[in-house]
């Protein structure tokens, strides 16, 4: 079923995500959901951006401060201002020692963006020879950016960026002393970047991937499933529990069959799908995510009840979010394109959403990034049919379905619910 802001899911299969940018945001800072402090062990700080960091202004363009009032640990960030007239800002630290390994390892830092809208550019390069060659992480890119494209504007945001979202370039990472941060903004004014926190996390050592449908159309009981129990897979279904038992929607029966014999995740999409960044809903939100919840569980379905997907993948709301960290453990979107272990933050799971343009082929060369790089690839898919698949009806088509599943199986990446990678390995 599709209503009016899942039109504009279809542009994600094509690259077109600035639309979403506007809709999609992220919650108030709230460090204790943050997974990524776990292992502190095998953290590598970078920098805490703290007095004498060593950064400094490369570029002609822009300003660079140490900013005494913003920061999340410590007693400053470092915060980058571009002229508003889209020159690029560089700021660099040289010499670092001893010299750093980024190999097996995913970055992370802290950011936040005055106006995610201004930004054209944001990425963070690393070298050890003097950027004579070099390897970039992207933050933002185009609009089209794997992982930040949907922060909340004026707020700190978790960030982890995996190796397979950096450029695939052969440069040795392994003996890192350069770093630099460009900023460029879309010449419609100036625009600040804080940073705070800069660190390396190990790797998660093998991926994980996980299949997640949507919005219960009984497609994923007579096309999905068969071709999912083939090699054993379980996925998750994220279900508005006021469709089940209508028509062409999935059954209480199937879905019970789903997770009792076939190991499926039944999870919480709301009762009716409703739209939780529109404020014009909010006395509506708490029944809508208590009350689907409380549906799964007195109906059996146990294993998936704790886990919820955002209803057009939109959560740019504070009272909503609140809400949906009172009564779930992990909360899923459309967007984001690769997740790491642990990840950024379980309340905004970032995923590949898989839309009528999607090739067989893209999911392959992610599985390969998530298997090279230790990544947790979500899927996301609604129905899938035998033929006429459309953005319209958030359609997928069985073979090419089929053709993704037999690629999974055969480069024998682990496939796990959302509530078995939460229970085994996020928990
Ligand atoms: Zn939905």
């Amino acid at each position: 079923m599709l209503k009016k802001k899942s039109v504009i899911l279809i542009f994600i299969g094509i690259g077109m995500i600035s639309s979403l940018v506007v809709i999609v945001g992220f919650e108030n800072t709230d460090f204790s959901s943050i997974l990524i402090e776990n292992n502190p062990k095998s953290e590598v700080k970078i920098s805490g951006f703290e007095k004498n960091h060593g950064f400094f202004k490369e570029s002609i363009a822009g300003n660079l401060e140490d900013d005494l009032l913003e920061f999340v640990n410590g007693k400053q960030s470092l915060k980058i201002t571009t002229n508003g007239d889209g020159e690029e800002v560089i700021i660099k630290k040289d010499n670092i020692l001893p010299k750093i390994d980024f190999d097996e390892r995913f970055l992370k830092t802290w950011i936040k963006i005055s106006d995610v809208k201004k930004i054209s550019g944001l990425k963070i390069s690393i070298s050890g020879d003097n950027f004579d060659s070099f390897k970039t992480y992207w933050i933002h890119k185009n609009n089209t950016s794997p992982s930040a494209i949907n922060f909340r504007n004026n707020q700190w945001n978790p960030l982890t960026i995996s190796l397979t979202q950096t450029d695939h370039n052969a440069v040795n990472i392994s003996s890192i002393d350069s770093i630099s941060i460009s900023l460029e903004d879309k010449s419609t004014g100036s625009v600040s970047v804080w940073f705070d926190e800069l660190s390396l996390e190990k790797n998660y050592d093998k991926g994980i991937l996980t299949f997640t449908f949507d919005d219960a159309p009984d497609t994923q009981y007579t096309n999905a499933l068969p071709i999912l129990a083939k090699y054993d897979f379980s996925a998750t279904s994220y279900v508005p529990t006021n469709w089940i038992d209508k028509s062409d929607r999935l059954s209480t029966n199937e879905l019970k069959e789903l997770q009792d014999v076939y190991g499926w995740d039944v999870s919480a999409h709301t009762l009716n799908h409703i739209d939780l960044s529109n404020s014009k809903y909010e006395d509506q939100f708490e029944k809508e995510l208590y009350q689907s919840k409380q549906f799964l569980l007195d109906n059996g379905f146990k294993k998936g009840a704790d886990h919820f997907a955002y209803p057009f993948g939109t959560f740019d709301n504070d009272f909503s979010m609140q809400l949906v960290k009172k009564y779930y453990k992990t909360a899923r979107g459309v967007i984001g394109d690769t997740e790491t272990l642990p990840v950024a933050d379980q309340y905004r799971l970032r995923v590949m959403y898989i839309s009528n343009f999607t090739e067989p082929i893209d999911v392959s060369k992610r599985v390969q990034d998530a298997i090279e790089n230790g990544d947790w690839l979500i899927l996301v898919f609604h129905g899938i049919v035998e033929s006429n698949a459309n953005d319209r009806h958030a359609t997928y088509l069985k073979s090419d379905f089929e053709q993704i599943v037999d690629g999974i199986y055969s480069k024998g990446i682990q496939v796990m619910t959302i509530s078995e990678v939460y229970n085994k390995i996020l928990n």
